[in-house]
């Protein structure tokens, strides 16, 4: 059931509203902005209902802050007030509510707005999500990782913690399609692409198919010997799933990974450490495949073997 907030001072109104939407969907009451605001971060609401003129903060304000939070900006917001001129109108649409309903309001009519703004957001959730996702492996895309890992680098910088960046390539695969099949190696992406997921399951840490037989993953909070030892496990995790290879070339299907640590400054540059990272990949190639190169803060290389 989908969760709606309603935020209004006024409880018999509240009570009115929830009374018309109860049988739809998942209703909750905050009685002044401040509790809306604290609820619409800690669920996951698909509308907000929000009464425009209340004691302390109002719907107004209100509406600004939700829109200025990452987490909440995406929920449509829906204003209702008995303020029926058309200046308070014009001002809640110009701050993005996305509808408006004077009151004293129909029952058939709330239903029925609500219905479509629902329905609009589970539509827009749902593009938003396949044009995140990596069709064949169902893990983020190259543009999600592209967003998230900026986004997580800004973070570093704030939190001065360390940032991870690091490159992961599927071993002789040009061999693999040529032998087995395009149709196989698809599985086997696949395949590759479920075991980094689950490997990588700590809240700090991302995966993506960053593109072709390549995904990338980066990590928050870790040390250069912490994150080499974790990405080392990851990478035996792919040889344990005994992929057989054509033998001539290998015996099972496994992956290379480059990999840089770094203590994020302002001015530092991410392409520069990405750039690091996929010459640590490139080392890892030249000398034999199947491991883990890691430059640490100061560029010193980690070897495995
Ligand atoms: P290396 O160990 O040096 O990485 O060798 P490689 O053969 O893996 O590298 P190369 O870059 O020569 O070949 C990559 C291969 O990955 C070629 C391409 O057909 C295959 N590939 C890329 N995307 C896909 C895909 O979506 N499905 C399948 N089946 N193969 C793909
Ligand atoms: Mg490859
Ligand atoms: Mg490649």
């Amino acid at each position: 059931m989908e969760k709606i907030l309603i935020v209004d001072d006024s409880f018999v109104q509240a009570a009115r509203l929830k009374d018309i939407l109860e049988d739809d969907y998942d209703i909750t009451i905050a009685q002044t902005a401040e509790e809306g605001l604290h609820q619409a971060s800690a669920e996951n609401y698909s509308l907000i209902l929000l009464d425009v003129v209340m004691p302390g903060m109002d719907g107004f304000t209100l509406l600004k802050k939700l829109q200025e939070e990452i987490i909440t900006q995406s929920i449509p917001v829906i204003l209702i007030t008995s303020l029926s001129d058309v200046q308070n109108e014009h001002q809640g649409l110009v701050l993005g509510a996305v509808d408006y309903i004077t009151k004293p309001f129909s029952p058939l009519i709330v239903k029925a707005r609500v219905n479509t703004h629902i329905k609009l957001y589970r539509y827009r959730k749902q593009v938003e999500h396949q044009s995140n996702t990596d069709q064949l492996t169902g893990i983020a895309n190259r543009r999600q990782y592209d967003n998230y890992s900026s986004m997580r680098w800004n973070e570093a910088v704030r939190l001065k913690a360390p940032f991870s960046i690091c490159m992961i390539d599927i071993d002789r695969f040009k061999a693999y399609n040529d032998t087995f099949g395009h149709p196989a190696g698809d599985k086997v992406l696949a395949d590759v692409a479920e075991t980094l997921a689950s490997s990588l399951q700590r809240s700090t840490d991302f995966v993506a198919r960053y593109g072709g037989e390549e995904f990338a993953v980066c990590l928050l909070g870790d040390s250069s010997e912490k994150a080499y030892e974790y990405m080392k496990k990851v990478r035996q995790s792919v040889e344990e799933l005994c992929i057989p290879h054509n033998p001539e070339v290998a015996d099972w299907v496994t992956v290379s990974i480059g990999g840089v640590t770094v203590l994020p400054k302002e001015d530092s540059s991410y392409d520069f450490y990405l750039k690091i990272a996929d010459t640590m990949l490139y080392d890892a190639k030249k000398h034999g495949r199947n491991r883990v190169v890691w430059a640490d803060e100061h560029l010193k290389q980690l070897w495995e073997k």
